[in-house]
């Protein structure tokens, strides 16, 4: 049924880079014999997955949407996939991005912008734009994502469908191709809490090849049923002033109206240092990206340029004509802030907000179970919109990249339409570690 899917829709909407038709059908034939066999019990068994393209995947083609990956195949598999396939799922192909996942939109992709699958005029959001339209437009059951900055969030409420960041450290970054490693999470999007909820238990694993992994309990299917009467919701007023679409807020206020029914006790508060998130974002992430591609330099893996020059000029032309612009502007961006002079100034200074972000989040969920919010200023913008504008682009992700500087999990779930037919995502944050709150007050809403 997904096949069919993709091949009536794929064409237009390019939510994959790569599909694997061959490879899921006779896999799936073995999986069914060994469900009929009761050697696969999981609630997943059997059901299809995309997987984002820069999640690792033995022996298949994971390009991150960039040039300079266009001929790489992993000689392993993220634990993320290694966790999926030990469920018993079956892996359809790899989904479109943002280059490296830098960006909101999947414009940034080498191969070829995705479109919405609601209006094919707009983007799906990003950068994990391929894996949210595929779950939207059918092409795909559940979808693996990853969040630096709200890129799991903020596309999973351009298109409509449910997604999640857990807290950082819950799902294995082993195979994940680094964008900022202190910010990095892998997270399942799905049609519904139910969905989502069950694949963030197949998915999250201790491992001991990520050294920020973290061993908890993972119980988050069993918790999407539990009572919320008596949570306590902060909403904070800063999320609601000004540059926030007025049906986005409407869309919000509706909801945490209807958990107020189910019993919640609701309360607005300040939450603090909402202006100074984005600039930290782009400051610790980019510093964190200049890095980590450090590594993408035509010797290891990957595209080489054909003509150069010894040594030097081998690594500056493979990685000029590798790297996209949006790439590049962080890889000069991030030199800029640790480079010497420059640190003291901007790198550890946004260290020193992240740290007091982190404070300000601590004391609110000292007083509060979640904190709701929109997941993005704007439903879908149109194609080309915020693409000669890149600092109105970074201003978009106002309401999620402060979860991942304090490693808070976070879901994005869909309530509704706005007058042009495109969905409206609510956000749902919850302190470290406390998932159940924020799933199980998504599925009040959903
Ligand atoms: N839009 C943000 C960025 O470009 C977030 C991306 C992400 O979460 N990967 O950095």
């Amino acid at each position: 049924a997904s096949f069919e899917q993709i091949e009536k829709y794929d064409e237009q909407l390019n939510c994959y880079v790569t599909t694997l038709k061959e490879d899921a059908l006779k896999r799936s034939e073995e999986v069914q014999k060994r469900i009929d066999n009761n050697e696969l019990t999981g609630l997943l068994a059997g059901v299809p997955i995309a997987v984002k393209d820069n999640i690792c995947t033995k022996d298949v083609l994971t390009t991150c949407s960039s040039k300079i990956l266009e001929n790489y195949y992993p000689t392993f598999s993220a634990t993320a996939v290694e966790n999926i396939e030990k469920e018993g799922m079956i892996v359809l192909g790899k989904t479109n991005m943002d280059e490296f996942a830098m960006g909101s939109t999947t414009e940034t992709s080498h191969y070829g912008i995705t479109r919405n699958p609601w209006n094919t005029d707009r983007v799906p959001g990003g950068s994990s734009g391929g894996s949210c339209a595929a779950v939207a437009a059918a092409e795909c059951f559940t979808a693996l994502g990853s969040d630096t900055g709200g890129s799991i969030r903020q596309p999973s409420s351009f298109c409509g469908v449910t997604g999640m960041k857990p807290t950082y450290g819950t799902v294995s970054r082993y195979g994940l191709i680094a964008y900022g490693s202190s910010l990095d999470q892998i997270g399942p999007v799905g049609k519904n809490v139910a969905d989502v909820a069950a694949l963030a238990d197949v998915i999250s694993s201790y491992d001991k090849k990520d050294s920020t992994s973290v061993k908890r309990e993972y119980a988050f299917y069993d918790s999407i049923n539990e009572d919320i009467k008596g949570l306590k919701i902060g909403i904070p007023r800063d999320y609601f002033s000004e540059g926030l679409n007025e049906e986005v807020k409407q869309a919000v206020m509706n909801s945490v109206k209807e958990l107020e029914k189910c019993g919640a006790i609701v309360e607005e508060f300040d939450l603090s240092l909402v202006d100074y998130a984005i600039p930290a974002y782009y400051v610790i992430a980019s510093a964190e990206a200049s890095s980590n591609l450090s590594r993408f330099d035509g010797v290891k893996y990957g595209f080489r340029a054909p003509e150069y020059e010894g040594l030097h000029n081998m690594y500056k032309k493979t990685r000029s004509e590798g790297f996209g612009s949006e790439v590049k502007r962080r890889i000069m961006l991030g030199s800029f802030v640790l480079s010497s002079g420059y640190y003291d100034a901007y790198y550890l200074k946004a260290l020193r907000t992240k740290a007091l972000i982190k404070e300000s989040y601590d004391k609110a969920f000292a007083k509060y179970d979640v904190i709701i919010g929109p997941a993005a200023p704007t439903t879908a913008l149109k194609i080309g919109e915020s693409l000669s504008d890149p600092i109105k682009m970074y201003l978009g992700d106002i309401y999620t990249v402060s979860a991942n500087l304090a490693g808070l999990p976070g879901i994005s779930v869909p309530v509704g339409l706005d007058k042009a037919g495109l969905p409206i995502g609510v956000q749902i944050l919850g302190d470290c570690f406390k998932e159940n709150n924020i799933l199980k007050t998504a599925k009040k809403i959903e």
